[in-house]
């Protein structure tokens, strides 16, 4: 049995207060759900502090990006022992932000999850293809390579401990979600490449996650969905009530 995952990424908002606001009424709302997985991913300057919030409730906290190295000179960069410093215990790799914005590759993908593993982080690591990607057919061949150079090489302990989360870009942010047969397929072959790559026993125990505009009012057919074993929200995230009824999801 996979437990669900529900990850919260609010990308680059909410100020400190805000930040507290948010989770201090998550943790009142959520209290006592611990039947799946809750994080929250906030913004890097409001990580300590809502560490100490989230001290003794059921939510885990995450960051949303890491370097690729454990020190040094890379002004501006935070190292994942940073963020195992401040009480994070996921780290979000390879978002689809992070790879149009700011040109990460699979190959960085690849050295950030082997650190973040390294480092006792749990990484979420992002794929999915562009819209133009999937009206000239090639979905299947683009989340192939994106998992075959960002998410392979790993023992069989690292790999069983690896989140994905699927992201079609086209769904990220746009208000238009991946219709849950749409997402399923793309699930189930994620995780037959997984079987490929490191075995049947290993695949079933990963969790994949789909994101792309989950809201309050999709959460639950999605999750009807046998592949599909959690979220990874943005906006939906941001607010109390929707992320709140979206981690209370309802198995159909
Ligand atoms: C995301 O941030 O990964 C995401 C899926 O955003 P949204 O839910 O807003 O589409």
């Amino acid at each position: 049995m996979r437990k669900p995952v529900m990850a919260g990424n609010w990308k680059m908002n909410k100020t400190v207060a805000e930040s507290v606001d948010l989770v201090k009424k998550l943790s009142a709302s959520l209290a006592g759900v611990s039947d799946r997985d809750i994080v929250v991913c906030p913004p890097f300057t409001s990580l300590a502090i809502v560490s100490e919030v989230l001290k003794g409730t059921s939510i885990s906290l995450g960051a949303q990006n890491m370097n690729d190295h454990t020190d040094g000179a890379y002004t501006g960069e935070v190292a994942p022992g940073m963020l195992t410093d401040v009480g994070c215990q996921y780290v979000i790799l390879g978002h689809s932000e992070r790879r149009q914005y700011y040109g990460e590759t699979d190959e960085l993908v690849h050295k950030k999850l082997q650190l973040a593993l390294d480092k006792k982080l749990i990484p979420i690591v992002c794929v999915g293809e562009l819209l133009k990607e999937r009206e000239e057919g090639r979905t299947f061949q683009v989340i192939e390579k994106q998992i075959k150079g960002g998410v392979s090489g790993l023992s069989p302990a690292q790999a069983t401990g690896v989140i994905i989360a699927y992201e079609p870009v086209w769904a990220i942010g746009t208000g238009k979600t991946a219709t849950p047969a749409q997402a399923q397929e793309v699930h189930f072959f994620i995780r037959g490449l997984m079987a490929r790559i490191y075995g049947d026993a290993i695949a079933n125990s990963v969790r994949i996650l789909y994101g792309g505009s989950v809201k309050a009012d999709n959460i639950d057919t999605l999750m009807a969905q046998p592949d599909i074993d959690g979220g990874l929200v943005g906006g939906a995230s941001l607010d109390v009530n929707s992320f709140t009824r979206i981690v209370k999801f309802v198995k159909a």
